[in-house]
């Protein structure tokens, strides 16, 4: 029986992974279980697996009496820290979204519980002192961003190998035909529109400015330890491969399955054994093709400063996700275009000092240096619409 924790229950990872939990009740115990503000839905999810903590940084005007005494509550701004430290769980699951998540990643590793990482951002923004923590824990971080499951699933007996370059699979998201013009104009539900995953607002977002795809690739060179000239996107918009690994004699392993993020959630949580979790087999027969584009980084700009942060190195990754951040939130809030979010990233990247090799504090720094400078640069008259 494995105890874990899920920071960010209430998302679409954190559903995703109860639901797994729930099929494998025999095998997973879930001992805390953390939101935002989204109360109702803590409170269905504590009926149902009555955990040790249950915690939202916004304090509800009231908790249900049916469930008052069933579990410790909390609230409070530091509430990620707080259950970390405070529960009994083997695993961490971090499925919050943003920068948030790193100083809990940081607390869990240090507090010696195993981190299952769909939240990108903290390895974006401290990739080293993720890794670093991870390797002096002596756990593996385990991945649940699917391209990064997928590679890691591929590096399972390796037998020592180290792959000689990484393939990310991308599906182009809503724009992927669109031309640069359309994609610059484009509207906030047409961005919201994914065609083959169901996600958070944030990375619905990303993924239609292929942004997404950059954070993979800074996530990827941290998780593998692979020099960002190694990994490479490639576009496949049926989303059935999910990554590929190339190894010295040119062998190419590789994932498949429907997009489904349940796989990579319950991999993660199960690892190295396989469960069974309930979604649809891939059905070979009913597959007409499996297609693959070269990214176009003129019509998506933003996957290019990816490789420009990790060529740059120390906290540019951190100042190009907290410019991010805000771009993604000024665009859901109807302030800039479509087009103008890799803009906006762009202009901080190149404006904001970058201190190498930062101690957490320094990325910290960074990352509100970055989001001060993108509000500066978005009250002026160029990123007005
Ligand atoms: P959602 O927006 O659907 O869910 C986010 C969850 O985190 C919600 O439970 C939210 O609570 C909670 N939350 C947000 N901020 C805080 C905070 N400061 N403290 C406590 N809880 C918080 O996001 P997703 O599930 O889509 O994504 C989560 C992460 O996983 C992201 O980093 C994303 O990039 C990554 N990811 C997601 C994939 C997907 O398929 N969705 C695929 C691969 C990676 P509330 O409901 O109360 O707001
Ligand atoms: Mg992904």
């Amino acid at each position: 029986m494995r105890r874990i924790a899920i920071l960010g229950s209430t998302g679409s990872i954190g559903t995703q992974a109860l639901d797994v939990a729930a099929r494998h009740s025999d095998r997973f115990q879930v001992t805390a279980l953390v939101a935002h503000s989204s109360s109702d839905r803590l409170f269905e999810q504590v009926r149902a697996f009555r955990p040790q903590i249950a915690a939202l940084t916004v304090e509800p005007a009231s908790i249900p009496e049916d469930i008052k005494d069933a579990c410790e509550w909390m609230f409070g701004e530091d509430v990620l820290l707080r259950v970390v430290r405070a529960c009994d769980a083997d695993d961490v699951l971090v499925s919050v979204v943003g920068i948030a998540g790193l100083a809990a990643v940081m607390e869990a590793l240090s507090c010696g519980k195993r981190v299952l990482l769909a939240n990108k951002e903290p390895l974006v923004a401290g990739g080293e002192l993720v890794t670093e923590a991870a390797r002096k824990a002596g756990h593996p971080l385990l991945p649940v961003d699917s391209e990064h499951s997928a590679i890691f699933q591929c590096l399972q007996g390796a037998g020592g190998n180290r792959p000689e370059r990484l393939i990310l699979t991308a599906s182009g998201g809503p724009f992927r035909t669109w031309s640069r013009e359309a994609i610059y104009t484009a509207t906030k539900e047409q961005a919201l529109k994914h065609p083959n995953w169901s996600m958070g607002r944030k990375i619905t977002i990303d993924s239609a400015s292929m942004m997404n795809k950059a954070l993979e690739v800074i996530e990827a060179r941290w998780l593998f330890d692979m020099p960002a000239e190694r990994i490479d996107v490639l576009i496949h918009p049926q989303s059935v491969i999910h990554s590929m690994v190339e190894y010295a004699d040119g062998a190419v392993m590789a994932q498949l399955g429907t997009p489904d993020m349940r796989l990579p959630i319950l991999y993660a949580m199960s690892w190295p054994e396989r469960l069974p979790t309930g979604g649809k087999r891939l059905d070979f027969e009913a597959l007409s093709a499996l297609t693959f584009e070269k990214p176009d980084l003129n019509r998506f700009p933003g996957l290019g400063l990816a490789y420009q942060a990790l060529a740059c190195g120390g906290t540019m990754s951190a100042i190009l996700n907290g410019a991010n951040e805000i771009a993604v939130d000024a665009f859901l809030h109807d302030r800039i275009r479509f087009g103008q979010i890799a803009q906006l990233v762009e202009e901080t990247m190149a404006s904001v000092p970058v201190t190498q090799h930062p101690t957490l504090e320094q990325v910290f720094e960074s990352d509100l240096k970055a989001r001060a400078r993108a509000k500066e640069l978005l009250a002026t008259s160029r990123f007005a619409i």
